[in-house]
């Protein structure tokens, strides 16, 4: 009796363009489409990483759990974008942006529907799960 392999490709549901089809971390899309964007905490040290990460860099540890980013992070820098890596063009113009929540930042774009004169340096954000319009997983920042 062989047990047909199979292969867990979860992450290709996650961004624009999917970028990894194999992971360690694919329930991180299971807990996206529950509308949770999480991160990983070494049980051993307490370090916390975003994007999850399964084996800590710090003491080594394989023991991890998972967290819900909840809560406001602040706006440490962002960038407007006009030319986008193939496969992103119908998203221009858009925001990169890095959220710093303290023990950890979180890299990813601001929500397309926040007009740019309205974003600043310093701003108050929280980050949100968000569905794309082709079916695609990603997780924007919002105003706090
Ligand atoms: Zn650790």
């Amino acid at each position: 009796m062989s047990k047909k392999k199979e292969i867990d490709d979860r992450f290709k549901k996650f961004g624009t363009v999917s970028f990894t089809s194999v992971t360690k971390v694919n329930d991180f899309i299971d807990r996206l489409e529950e509308g949770k964007v999480m991160g990983t905490r070494c049980k051993d040290c307490g370090m916390v990483f975003f994007p999850p990460r399964i084996d800590c860099y710090k003491c080594f540890s394989s023991s991890m759990e998972w967290f819900e980013t909840s809560g406001k992070g602040r706006l440490v820098s962002y960038s407007k974008l006009e030319y986008a890596p193939v496969g992103f063009e119908n998203d221009l113009p858009y925001c990169i942006a890095v959220l710093d929540y303290g023990d950890y930042k979180i890299f990813g774009r601001i929500a397309g529907d926040i007009p740019e004169e309205e974003i600043e340096l310093g701003m108050e954000m929280k980050t949100v799960a968000n569905r794309l319009p082709n079916g695609q997983l990603n997780y924007v920042f919002e105003k706090a």
